[in-house]
């Protein structure tokens, strides 16, 4: 079977360019890649690679309460114990509102007719569609509901059921901003993390944020800097934090309306976007790749 090698673009705030960096990534990868949009809340790799022909699965996870309006007998013990304030009796019997209640079980444990039934709650849903890259996974977590750490956990199993089936040997996973569950999620297991920022004061913020998490998992990382040419003064404060880390910075890419027109058009930059821009895209993908594949 051939070994896997698993590479996350990451950054630690939203709007630094990571999916246009992940997008450009996918179309240079050097070898047959699985793509995998992490960004439960908000994917949309699948835009820009012009994902088609995907199958859905749903994803169930956590319980909500459900009462048998034949069991129930109205005495309203539920109320009094659900702390969340999830269930309500009226005229017609009594319900659960699901967008309340939080799985805890206890007015299960308490009603003594056995009412009230734990069911399994399907929280949002699992896409694998195809491009011209190599098939995408891809998810959508429902609004108001949890688990999204989860569900970040099934796309990454379902990319690497694909590279398998596909003989691909690597995985390349657009992963959501800042440093949460989702994160945590696409960070854990990877062999390298592209960590993208920009010269701006929240960048470097987030950068130094999203580097703490990846060293705290034992996660090897890679920089780049988005619209390098707008603040030179930021990007040498970038540098200081990646040498002051160990992080190497392997990309400068400038600032082009190029590339904005491109995501527009819903293109990769690479393909789309000025010479100067690809030049860099291309030489940071050689970069990351060499050290996703040879491991320095
Ligand atoms: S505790 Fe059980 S029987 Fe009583 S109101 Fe709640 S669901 Fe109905
Ligand atoms: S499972 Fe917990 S949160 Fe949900 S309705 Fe019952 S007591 Fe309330």
């Amino acid at each position: 079977m051939t070994a896997v090698k698993q590479l996350c673009v990451i950054s630690g705030k939203g709007g630094t360019g990571k999916t246009t960096v992940a997008a450009s990534l996918a179309a240079l990868a050097p070898a047959p890649a699985a793509l995998a949009d992490c960004d439960v809340d908000a994917s949309n790799l699948p835009l820009i690679l012009g994902a088609c022909g995907r199958s859905r699965r749903p994803f169930e996870a956590g319980l909500v309460a459900w009462i048998d309006p034949q069991r129930c007998t109205g005495c309203q013990r539920c109320i009094e114990l659900c702390r969340f304030d999830a269930i309500v009796c009226e005229g017609s019997g009594c319900q659960v509102d699901t967008l309340r209640c939080e799985g805890c079980k206890v007015c299960s444990i308490f009603c003594s007719p056995e009412a009230i039934v734990m069911r399994p709650v399907e929280c949002g849903e699992i896409f694998v569609s195809e491009t011209v890259h190599g098939p995408l996974t891809h998810a959508r977590l429902r609004p108001g509901r949890e688990n999204s750490g989860k569900l970040v956990s099934a796309v990454r199993d379902e990319a690497l059921i694909q590279a398998r089936s596909r003989d691909a040997p690597i995985i390349l996973i657009d992963g959501s901003p800042g440093i949460g569950c989702p994160v945590i999620a696409t960070l854990s297991g990877v062999d390298l993390a592209l960590l993208v920022t920009e010269p701006t004061p929240s960048g470097t913020q987030g950068l130094d944020r999203v580097l703490r998490v990846a060293e705290h998992f034992g996660v090897p990382a890679v920089a780049c800097v988005n619209r390098s040419d707008l603040c030179a003064e930021r990007v040498t404060e970038i540098e200081s934090l990646c040498e002051s880390r160990g992080v190497p910075l392997l990309g400068r890419i400038p600032f082009d309306r190029s590339v904005v027109e491109a995501m527009v058009a819903l293109r990769p930059a690479v393909g789309s976007a000025s010479e100067a821009v690809q030049t860099e895209l291309r030489s940071l993908a050689e970069a990351v790749f060499d050290r996703l594949l040879d491991g320095h």
